[in-house]
């Protein structure tokens, strides 16, 4: 009940990091670099930032603080305005990709680690910050470990900024050496014991044995809060409705409050999983790992841990980072299992044996700058005029095969000329903050005369999950969604929708009665506008091809040639450079057409039960044979194609009409 019969001060004053506030900052005013330690939930994140505004640093400039998740900075700068008592994105704000919620006022600025590095090449010194708190350090993620080699040179030359690391675990000894030796400080702890449980034998389904467990809890054991890991959104969803549908079996089951908590939840249902539940009413918490160290979750009495994660890992097979299920780390079920020990003493249930987590689990994760692509990274440092990238001071540098393999991608891209420097391409593609092969696309789309149209795509392909999939409504839904398909492209599939709203006059209501999500197509048109604006920055003209939707596949093919699938079989295709099996999805507009492409380029690869095409759109072997001449060698003329093109025509002007 603490958070409700406590005033904010008393809440803040009760945090370990209080205790140490003085010290702290004695610290940081004698030292540029100082590295901080401290237990989830002593206060690292929301008050530190505070700390040094009260001290006056905010006066000198911006106090920065970064995450590596989008979710945790948001709700951070919400929770720290709300501390404060300003409204966010006054005094306190918070910027993430596309997404700028701060004002001329903003002192307090919580952003993703990306904006952060993004601001880099626009201002190499980050000479609005007077303090930077480089946050969630221990997580490793890619800009994180850039932003630590392009930080240690500013701070050797600007002697007037603060730079502060925090790690939620003991491997700070690490951040330390990197800047030559820095101090450490440990905020003492206050946690609980925690009994571990561990499956007897191995669990085959973990959805399955968490939501048994979730139910034997809550049936049968004292008050107190549950948080169920997963590994992401599916589980998290299947593991609730199972719960729920369960429950309701149950005759009198006390109330129970579900909480799912993920990257991509809407962020109104994202802040509920802070509110204490109502009297005599259980809260479950199902969230992936973001629920480790990012956010603190009070009250927490049972863990249970599935034991996996998903990491985005490149595959050489595909020659593309992908998405998939991995066993945690050592470190990562210590930290779930911590969870349940912050209030008070708690449990914590693995859903794996003990002998799997000594001979399957790594004892850390392995950095992301060791296992994914690095084309974005690389880009981005040429453009600082970082020439030799093996100079480059990382912490832990990454595996040379994969720096070729992102300076190759690069290459195939235009990006970068044969003696590894930035083409103009390469140049005008850093201004845009996407994936390399988005921004090439749109940019090679103002020469081929579509970008009005590619425009639309690509802010389409940067927003998540347009369609809308309600429980119990799935066929209207897959029906309705079969309207909008453009039968030879996912990629216009999306153009056709985002058009269609545009005719409605962007309006929600219409967005909602043909099952698409009304909020993600309200940001797909401002990551438009965005876009647009860079676009007008870099003089890149808008131009539509009006009905010539060829041009639109053709640009598609221009960017993505290096991702093409030859048709093998009913649906089946190879990847032509590394004859990797991909399949149509079912929810692809290709799919089930009654002929199907010989040639497809996909935008991504998603991993579950088969290695599906995300976004696909059938283009012209000649096409490939000319855009990406050194890995295809295609002499093919398809009448079938020309057949199916003007198919797609006549099905649009049908289409059109069904809209109106
Ligand atoms: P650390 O960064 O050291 O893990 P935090 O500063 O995130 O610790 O958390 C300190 C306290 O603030 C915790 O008790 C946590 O529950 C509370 N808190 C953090 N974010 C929120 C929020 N969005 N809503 C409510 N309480 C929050
Ligand atoms: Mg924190």
């Amino acid at each position: 009940n603490f958070s409700r019969t406590k005033s904010i001060k008393e809440q803040r004053e009760y945090l370990p990091i209080y205790a140490s506030r003085a010290d702290l900052c004695q610290l940081i005013r004698e030292n540029s670099v100082v590295v901080i330690v401290g237990e989830t939930g002593s206060g690292k994140t929301t008050q530190l930032v505070q700390y040094l505004m009260e001290e006056g640093y905010g006066e000198r400039g911006m106090i920065g603080c970064t995450q590596p998740r989008r979710v945790a900075a948001m709700s951070v700068a919400k929770r720290v305005s709300d501390e404060i008592g300003v409204e966010l994105g006054q005094e306190v704000g918070y910027a993430i990709r596309f997404e700028d919620c701060t004002s001329k006022k903003t002192v307090i600025k919580y952003m993703t680690d990306g904006i952060l590095l993004r601001e880099t090449l626009r201002e190499s010194d980050v000479d609005h910050y007077s303090c930077i708190v480089m946050d969630e350090a221990h997580e490793r993620s890619l800009n994180t470990d850039v932003l630590f080699g392009i930080l240690r040179d500013v701070v050797a030359r600007r002697n007037d900024l603060k730079l502060i690391v925090t790690s939620a675990t003991m491997d700070a000894g690490k951040f330390s050496d990197f800047f030559g030796g820095v101090p450490i400080y440990n905020i003492p702890g206050r946690t609980f014991p925690v009994d571990v449980l561990w499956a007897k034998s191995t669990v085959e389904d973990y959805v399955e044995s968490a939501v048994k467990q979730a139910l034997q809890v809550h049936l049968s054991m004292d008050e107190g809060d549950i948080l169920i890991f997963m590994p992401g959104q599916e589980a998290i969803e299947v593991t609730c409705d199972e719960i729920r549908t369960r429950l309701d079996e149950v005759d009198e089951s006390p109330a129970l409050a579900l909480l799912p908590i993920y990257s991509q939840l809407p962020s109104d249902l994202q802040s509920k999983i802070f509110e204490k539940a109502p009297e005599g009413c259980r809260k479950c918490v199902v969230a992936t790992n973001i629920a480790e160290t990012s956010l603190t979750l009070d009250g927490i009495k049972y863990v249970i841990d599935a034991g996996y994660c998903k990491l985005k890992v490149f595959n050489p097979k595909i020659g593309m980072d992908s998405l998939q299920v991995y066993p945690i780390s050592q470190a990562n079920a210590n930290q779930r299992s911590g969870r349940a020990g912050r209030t008070g003493a708690g449990t914590a249930f693995r859903l794996y044996t003990l002998s799997q987590y000594k001979s399957e689990m790594l004892l850390t994760t392995v950095p992301e700058i060791q296992r994914t692509n690095l084309s974005n990274v690389v880009l981005l440092l040429k453009s600082l005029n970082v020439d030799d990238l093996l100079k480059f001071h990382f912490m832990d540098p990454p595996p040379q095969d994969n720096m070729l393999n992102s300076m190759y991608s690069l290459w195939i891209l235009n990006a970068m000329d044969n003696t590894g420097k930035l083409t103009d391409k390469g140049r005008l593609m850093v201004e845009f903050p996407m994936d390399p092969a988005m921004s090439k696309m749109l940019i090679t789309s103002c020469d081929m005369n579509c970008s009005e149209e590619m425009l639309t795509i690509v802010s389409m392909l940067s927003v998540p999950t347009i369609f809308f999939r309600p429980r119990g409504r799935e066929e209207d839904a897959d029906t309705m969604r079969e309207k909008f398909n453009v039968p030879e492209s996912d990629h216009m599939t999306y153009l056709n929708v985002y058009t269609q709203w545009k005719k409605n006059g962007y309006k929600d209501s219409w967005a909602t009665k043909h099952f698409i999500h009304a909020k993600a197509m309200r940001k797909v048109r401002e990551v438009r506008s965005q876009l647009k604006e860079i676009m007008d920055s870099q003089k890149l003209k808008l131009v539509s091809c009006g009905a010539a939707w060829d041009i639109v596949r053709k640009c598609i093919c221009a960017a993505y040639f290096h991702a093409a699938a030859k048709l093998k079989g009913l649906s089946e295709y190879v990847n032509i450079r590394t004859g990797m099996p991909c399949h149509l999805h079912p929810t692809s507009a290709l799919y089930g057409m009654g002929y199907a492409s010989d040639y497809v380029v996909y935008h991504e690869l998603i991993m579950t039960s088969k290695e599906f095409m995300h976004v696909a759109t059938a283009v012209e072997g000649e096409w490939l044979a000319e855009l990406g001449p050194m890995f295809y060698s295609i002499k093919k003329s398809s009448k079938s194609r020309r057949e199916a093109a003007d198919k797609t025509m006549s099905n649009l002007e049908a289409m059109d009409a069904q809209f109106h």
